[in-house]
């Protein structure tokens, strides 16, 4: 029989600065926007003003945590010239968080550039890890006595294959290389993050000693036919690539890259816990030649039977991949932070059932010795859903674009009745 969640567990949720906060303006995703590669993302949902009633309403949702971002472009609009007011601004935000007594998650780098930066060819850049560093470096010393987790950054690999290698976000490239480039040197600029974050808060008392980790993509992936040895190495490889390389690297230092030499990294021990973002499921088949396709394909869940509903992403709702998930990365023996899992619907009896049955595997990881410390849900409020614009509806909270009236779900309300009572009435 569980005994429910810890007592000490971190219940909210999550958002990110650019998709949340409206008007960031000198960010490469808004000149990207400006010409015409999806929709504006104008005001959004005005939480760079808005952030007090927002944080309210998390509390009365029972939320004890949440994950924001800072936005780089607004703290160094122009190279090497921090923006002093905007660093206070993100001291505001902390200290209205502190004052209701949740535990800010702050991520350093979600997707977004300057677009100074994004001139300078961004994380193609070999001197971006050093500016990500300085960045990590002055947000702490601001925020630092306030802020124990900090994320460096959001999903390296899905920004490195959707922009460096789909070629569908901005700076819109297809070349695998360079995308192998770009997560070398978000890697790097993790390590020296790391690295220069804990020097700070070992040289300044006042502050906390930090928690670091990143907000990594996983898929749960199962073989297109179990009983295909090809399909199951495919798959081996594409969770190795997908899931595991870039935290491997991270805590062993070795290359992260399937059938490359163990090169050494300079990353070893950089993370003090493992932010999981766990959506969806993916089946992966075999594709000739395999030296040519060692991740193999993903295979179109039409093909298969006894799959969940999908969202309005067309993602599969597979909630026994977030305890697949959750026991996996418990090899690592770091604790475990769910830092994104959520689905787009209008449907608010499906994200219900989606919160109950995704709560309900994570507990059964939890009481099967998974470290897990923490649940955030994405995302606090509907929010602009990069390439797919306004269309896509995430939030706990709804929010009208036109008038930014925002309305508490009922979903919502279901979550807030687990994280009272610990434990999940079926
Ligand atoms: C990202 C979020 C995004 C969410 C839903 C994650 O990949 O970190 O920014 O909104 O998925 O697509």
């Amino acid at each position: 029989m569980s005994s429910g969640f810890p007592k000490d567990f971190l219940w909210g949720a999550s958002t990110s600065a650019y998709q949340v906060e409206g008007n960031n303006t000198n960010s490469d995703w808004w000149e990207w926007e400006q010409a015409g590669g999806t929709e504006p993302s104008g005001k959004a949902c005005d939480h760079y003003n808005r952030y007090p009633e927002d944080f309210r309403l998390a509390k009365e949702l029972g939320h004890n945590a949440h994950r924001l971002g800072v936005e780089w472009s607004r703290l160094e609009k122009e190279k090497g010239r921090w923006d002093w007011k905007e660093l206070d601004h993100y001291r505001s935000v902390i200290n209205a968080l502190a004052d209701l007594g949740i535990e800010p998650i702050v991520t350093l780098n979600h997707f977004t550039l300057p677009r100074w930066l994004a001139r300078e060819g961004g994380w193609l850049n070999s001197n971006t890890p050093e500016y990500f560093a300085q960045l990590a470096v002055y947000v702490m010393e601001e925020l630092g006595d306030k802020v124990r987790y900090w994320i460096t950054i959001n999903e390296p690999n899905i920004l490195a294959i959707l922009a460096y290698f789909q070629g569908i976000w901005t700076p819109c490239h297809k070349d695998f290389d360079e995308a192998v480039l770009v997560l070398k040197n978000m890697l790097k600029g993790h390590a020296l993050a790391y690295k220069q974050m804990n020097e700070l808060a070992a040289n300044m008392p006042r502050i906390k000693k930090p928690a670091i980790g990143i907000a990594k993509a996983v898929t749960a992936f199962h073989p297109c036919s179990p009983s295909s040895p090809l399909d199951r190495l495919a798959t081996y490889y594409r969770s190795l690539f997908h899931n595991y390389a870039f935290i491997n690297s991270l805590i062993k230092g070795r290359t992260f890259l399937p059938g490359t030499p163990a090169k050494k990294l300079p990353a070893k021990k950089t993370l003090d816990f493992i932010g999981l973002n766990y959506y969806f499921r993916q089946f992966i088949h075999y594709e000739k030649p395999l030296t040519k396709h060692p991740l193999g394909e993903v295979c179109s869940l039409e093909h298969h039977k006894d799959t969940g509903k999908t969202t309005d992403m067309g993602w599969e709702i597979y909630p026994r991949g977030i305890y697949e998930v959750a026991k996996s990365f418990s090899r690592y023996k770091l604790p475990i932070m769910i830092t994104e899992n959520g689905l787009a619907t209008t449907d608010e009896a499906l994200r219900q059932s989606y919160i109950m049955t995704h709560l309900n595997w994570l507990l059964k990881a939890i009481d099967g010795g998974a470290p897990v410390v923490g649940y955030l849900h994405w995302s606090l409020l509907d929010n602009f859903e990069w390439d797919k614009g306004y269309t896509k509806r995430f939030g706990l909270v709804h929010v009208d674009y036109k008038t930014q009236q925002r309305t508490i779900k009922d979903s919502a309300r279901y979550y807030a009745s687990i994280i009272k009572n610990r434990t999940i009435a079926i």
